[in-house]
């Protein structure tokens, strides 16, 4: 299966990946983890996409593309993968086609704005391994540690009120035109996101085993 999860941040795509990933035992390819870590290294590319990332605003697309195009070339992801935050603009999703990967869906999770902002402020991440953890919805199992790897749980600098603004903002103005992008080549699904984690995974499951 090769499948895009689109939603605004903060709607829960990255942990329905991670369980998606899972259970079909294939990669999930995360632009926003790929850029951090590269960003933790110091790397060229690391450091050109911190400004960009501080703001809450999308790094320029041949850098999110060249690293696409790099990681859909490693033999993991041979038998399919799961894009979590990659397109994020229609230069993107075009590149992807012009790469000649034909996807199977853009599964779309909806959340209001409001429920994000209210979502956003209580999400942690792992400082060493990137995984995400949330105060109230999904907690781990020592406050503050990450389960799969005990690091530290850390507030990301662009889930700070004023930048989750800006990102539901660039994510409306040019990340929200790629669901009639993907429903023009009838590969649109939606899915409410739910309160609760395993309702959404039950209604995201239910639409994928109709594709
Ligand atoms: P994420 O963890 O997916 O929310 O990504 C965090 C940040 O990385 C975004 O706010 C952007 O600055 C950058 N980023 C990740 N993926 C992309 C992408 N496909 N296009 C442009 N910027 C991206």
């Amino acid at each position: 299966m090769k499948l895009i999860l689109l939603g605004a941040p903060g709607a829960g795509k990255g942990t329905q990946a991670e369980i998606i990933s899972e259970k079909f035992s294939i990669p999930t390819i995360s632009t926003g983890n790929i850029i951090r870590a590269a960003l933790k290294e110091g790397t060229e590319m690391g450091l050109k996409a911190k400004a960009y990332i501080d703001k809450g605003e999308l790094v320029p697309d041949e850098v999110v593309i060249g690293i696409i195009k790099e990681r859909l070339s490693e033999s993991d992801c041979q038998g399919g993968f799961i894009l979590d935050g990659f397109p994020r603009t229609i230069p993107q999703a075009k590149a992807l086609d012009t790469m000649g990967i034909a996807i199977d869906a853009a599964l779309s999770i909806e959340v209001m704005d409001s429920e994000i902002v209210k979502r956003m402020s209580g999400r942690r991440v792992c400082e060493k391994c990137g995984a995400s953890y949330h105060t109230e919805y999904k907690k781990p199992a020592v406050e503050g540690v990450c389960n799969t790897c005990g690091g530290k749980l850390v507030i990301r600098k662009d889930d700070e009120p004023e930048t989750v603004l800006n990102r539901l903002n660039v994510y409306h103005e040019q990340t929200e035109p790629l669901k009639d992008y993907y429903k023009a080549q009838e590969k649109l699904l939606i899915v409410e996101g739910q309160d609760d984690v395993a309702d959404t995974t039950a209604l995201v499951l239910k639409a994928l085993s109709e594709i």
